[in-house]
């Protein structure tokens, strides 16, 4: 292991955003209004196509590590009145929207969706398809938890037209697993990827998380091995952010089990040495797929881009998202909903909506979210191109982000030629840190600043 690049973790492991939207959802105002959101749905798109997401919030049992909005119940009687409100809110939505456009991408996420029954599942999208238009060759991607699932839970998803999948790994060593309160055996999770591959599903992703408790290098590497057998198209791999400021429930994971930040290191260069040794790509922050893979060739293109789904080959798309705590977003606006589920329910009653807070972007914030994105997905920033495009000139507009990014060039992890930016292959680790010289909303003291994970 080098111990520079030890040494290089460690004096860039900042608190740091993922940049999976810019401004961070911290800068989300409260006096955003539905009338906001109103104006927003009504403005004119040309060109641009729908994706859509349904928040599916409710799950059997607590995972430790958990970072999303959810519910742990085994009450299943809360899903009814909460499929009425999703169906409310879409039918209020699509009211505004132009009816021409179509469905390119359509996610469900949570929380659990499969926590649905099947039945559910069929009524939840028989409702997302009377409101929307779908294309024929849209993406239509479920969320998967292994445990509780049946094979019945799958023929629904896919008679309801789902042909993407992503299951739940994390970690398959049994003192992980007992760890964070998620136990799923491989015999599991070989059934489960058999029968979605028996359905026809055309893409199956794999989650996995480094930095969970007792997590070793060498535990890692067994399951980064026993995962590549089972051939995913893509695999993401998170690094587990331990905030349990935000998420109360992190403190039932003991810190003195988490990996140091030499293991950690350790990990990362376990998951960049398994995963490239049988063919995958690495894109970007987290993700890698097959070199045949859309996410690949988009990254070739210099098309892929990054919301709040990870990274996506759907640029051009306004995302509308329903249900507890989902955010949406236009060209120029993000809106996130009520994060509490009876607020929710009961705004969504009265109105169709329930529009906790919002931002609309102003043209500076779009410039710069399209420099971090750009870092982000095509690793490099041509100053010519991107001043083309926003009519600036690159050098000026970014002064402060150039001379910022000068100590990360004398560190190794950028270059930065007189006509562009580029990520050297020892930045990609640090790709957080290189987007936040881009930030504007960090140039204010630390103290001042939303507490985030730590960057590396
Ligand atoms: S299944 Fe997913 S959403 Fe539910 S508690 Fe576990 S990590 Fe969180």
């Amino acid at each position: 292991m080098s111990s520079t690049t030890l040494d290089l973790l460690q004096k860039y492991s900042v608190p740091g955003p993922r940049y999976t939207s810019y401004p961070t959802a911290p800068y989300f105002s409260p006096a955003f209004s539905e009338a906001d959101w109103l104006d927003a749905l009504n403005a004119p798109a040309p060109g641009r196509a729908l994706s859509l997401y349904a928040h599916i919030p409710f799950c059997d049992s607590l995972c430790y590590y958990c970072g999303c909005n959810m519910v742990a119940t085994r009450d299943y009687s809360k899903t009814q009145p909460y499929l009425d409100t999703l169906g409310r809110e879409m039918a209020r939505t699509a009211q505004q929207v132009d009816p021409s456009r179509v469905v390119r991408q359509l996610h469900w996420g949570g929380g659990t969706p499969t926590y649905l029954n099947p039945d559910d599942i069929r009524r939840l999208m028989a409702m997302m398809r009377q409101h929307f238009t779908l294309a024929d060759d849209a993406e239509i991607s479920c969320e998967v938890d292994p445990r509780e699932l049946t094979r019945a839970h799958l023929e629904a998803l896919r008679e309801s037209g789902f042909n993407r999948l992503s299951f739940g790994v994390q970690d398959m060593d049994p003192d992980v697993q007992q760890a964070v309160n998620r136990i799923q055996s491989e015999f599991l999770i070989q059934q489960v990827l058999d029968w979605s591959r028996e359905l026809g599903f055309s893409s199956i992703n794999l989650d996995l998380i480094v930095g969970l408790p007792k997590q070793t290098v060498a535990s890692f590497r067994r399951t980064l091995e026993r995962v590549t057998e089972w051939s995913p198209d893509r695999l993401a791999v998170f690094a587990y952010a331990h905030v349990p400021w935000l998420k109360k429930h992190q403190n039932l994971i003991r810190e003195a089990d988490l990996p140091d930040a030499a293991t950690r290191l350790g990990l990362q260069q376990a998951v960049n040495e398994v995963l490239g040794a049988v063919g995958y790509v690495n894109i970007g922050l987290d993700h890698f797929a097959r070199p045949d893979d859309e996410l690949v060739r988009a990254q070739q293109n210099k098309t892929l881009w990054r919301n709040f789904q990870g990274y996506t080959t759907h640029k051009d798309c306004d995302i509308l998202a329903f249900g507890v705590s989902s955010i949406s977003q236009t060209a120029d606006v993000y809106m996130q909903n009520d994060k509490n589920l009876k607020r929710y329910q009961d705004r969504v009653g009265k109105t169709g909506l329930a529009v906790e807070r919002g931002l609309r972007l102003t043209r500076d914030d779009q410039i710069r979210r399209d420099a971090i994105t750009r870092v982000m997905c095509d690793l490099e920033l041509d100053f010519a191109a991107f001043g083309r495009e926003w009519c600036i000139a690159f050098t000026d507009y970014f002064a402060d982000a150039l001379t910022d990014l000068r100590p990360l060039a004398d560190d190794g992890l950028v270059t930065i030629a007189p006509d562009r930016i580029s990520v050297t292959p020892r930045g990609r680790l640090f790709l957080r840190n290189i987007g936040m010289c881009f930030d504007r909303y960090l140039k204010v003291a630390a103290s001042e600043r939303p507490r985030y994970s730590k960057t590396a």
